[in-house]
């Protein structure tokens, strides 16, 4: 008779990004009371998400919101609308927000929320029910000076304005700073929605260089074709690269010598997909990421380069436009392999950047040009650049170790600062 193997779970995003603050925290040298503070969500929410849908039936969804620290200030951090949502994917995600705040020296903790909803299977008057229903929920622990929703994978600023809208209604005024990622018609900043794309740019094109790497004519891949992935792909055009191949969840397209961003853009308008683009070859959706590029920008999802597939990843510099996309056993590989992995709560933190300029313009009631935003994210992603290309140096560490030390560092001294009460 054989014997059943027991196969352990793959590590999950919660295993990551507590295995990331373990190595901080160790480095540190912080005593076990004070990792488990920095480990631990200050305050977790579910909520059950009643939808009566366009038919009459009614369905249940699962909401959650974590705050998983402020102790620099209020929680911030994006609502995610997928099938795939779980609290503990929500309470990794909190926690990379409060190093990307903390790292880029913004005012905030960091948040999540999740509602385990597939948004493509709905219609926009289910999701505006959906999400008053689940702002409503949430509300006892949400507010301009507590925990700041924005958008994620799935919502967009129309969700927003919504969220906004039940916030206001409830209070009885109209509150702007309660979300971020707003229409700019109802005080969303210039700038905001492509923020995060334009730091992804700023933070990869400095990567680059830092190999040795000429930008014009280099070659990028580009996973997801979403909030990020799309304006990543035409920034990184317009800058000169290559971008040879994208991917949505349908497929992959590549062009050897390059692709048409802004026609591929208005195919996707057209079609909703990359799929079937004109002129482009067609390719395994997963394939995208393990192209001879030099530039690797998943934007797409987490836990998308494993041990799996880790060693047929050639690109030498990765920067990971997602939160989470790089598993810790991938980590490992890429290191051995000497590529250069960006890490999210540095490459990606432009759309915290600007929702932080976005929620200081709304509670001044005063709108800054999109230059002004544009020159105020450039110069403070790349600030964030130089102070974990440095520390990573002068401390012989990963990008990720680095960026995540200087947060927790940060994080740690507000902590401590303000005492434990009683
Ligand atoms: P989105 O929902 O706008 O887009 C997601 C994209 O990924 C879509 O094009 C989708 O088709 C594609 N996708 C899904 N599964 C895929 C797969 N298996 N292979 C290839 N493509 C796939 O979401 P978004 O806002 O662009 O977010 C993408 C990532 O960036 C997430 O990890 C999110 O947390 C992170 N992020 C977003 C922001 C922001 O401002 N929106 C800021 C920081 C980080």
């Amino acid at each position: 008779m054989s014997t059943p193997t027991l196969e352990a779970p793959a590590p999950s995003a919660l295993d990551d990004a507590r295995a990331q603050l373990a190595t901080a925290t160790e480095l540190l040298g912080y005593d076990e009371g004070l990792h488990a503070m920095l480990a631990t969500p200050r305050r977790e929410l579910t909520v059950a998400v009643p939808l009566r849908a366009d038919d009459g039936e009614v369905h249940l969804f699962a909401g959650y919101r974590v705050q998983h620290n402020v102790s620099r200030g209020p929680a911030k951090g994006g609502l995610r609308y997928s099938p795939h949502v779980t609290l503990d994917e929500v309470r990794a995600l909190a926690m990379w927000m409060t190093w990307k705040c903390a790292l880029l020296d913004v005012p905030y903790g960091g948040a999540k929320g999740g509602v385990n909803i597939d948004p493509r299977c709905h219609s926009a008057g289910e999701l505006e029910r959906v999400t008053r229903r689940y702002t409503s929920e949430i509300l006892p622990i949400i507010g301009p000076e507590r925990d700041i929703p924005a958008p994620d994978v799935g919502t967009d600023e129309r969700t927003m304005a919504w969220m906004m809208d039940t916030y206001s209604v409830n209070s009885g005024y109209t509150v702007p700073g309660i979300v971020t990622g707003k229409p700019i018609s109802l005080g969303g900043s210039q700038g905001r929605a492509s923020a995060t794309s334009r730091g992804v740019v700023h933070i990869a094109l400095a990567a680059l260089r830092s190999r040795g790497i000429r930008i014009d004519g280099a070659t990028a891949a580009v996973q997801g074709f979403g909030k990020v992935g799309r304006d990543t792909a035409r920034f990184l055009a317009e800058a000169g690269v290559q971008v040879v191949g994208v991917s949505d969840q349908y497929g992959a397209v590549t062009a050897t010598s390059g692709l048409d961003v802004e026609a591929l853009s208005d195919h996707v308008d057209r079609t909703g997909s990359v799929v079937g683009f004109p002129g482009a070859d067609a390719l395994d959706r997963d394939l995208l990421l393990e192209l001879p590029v030099q530039l690797l920008v998943p934007a797409a999802l987490e836990g998308v380069l494993h041990e799996g597939n880790a060693a047929r990843v050639t690109a030498p510099v990765i920067v990971e436009g997602a939160n989470g996309p790089t598993t810790g056993a991938a980590d490992r590989v890429f290191a051995e392999q000497g590529q250069l992995v960006v890490p999210d709560i540095l490459a990606n933190a432009g759309g915290v950047l600007v929702s932080y300029f976005e929620w200081v313009q709304a509670n001044q009631a005063y709108w800054w040009d999109a230059q002004e935003v544009e020159a105020k994210l450039e110069s403070r992603m790349l600030a964030a650049w130089d102070a974990v290309a440095g520390t990573a140096q002068a401390r012989d560490l990963s990008l990720r170790t680095a960026a995540t030390v200087l947060a927790v560092e940060r994080v740690a001294e507000a902590h401590r600062l303000r005492g434990l009460y009683p």
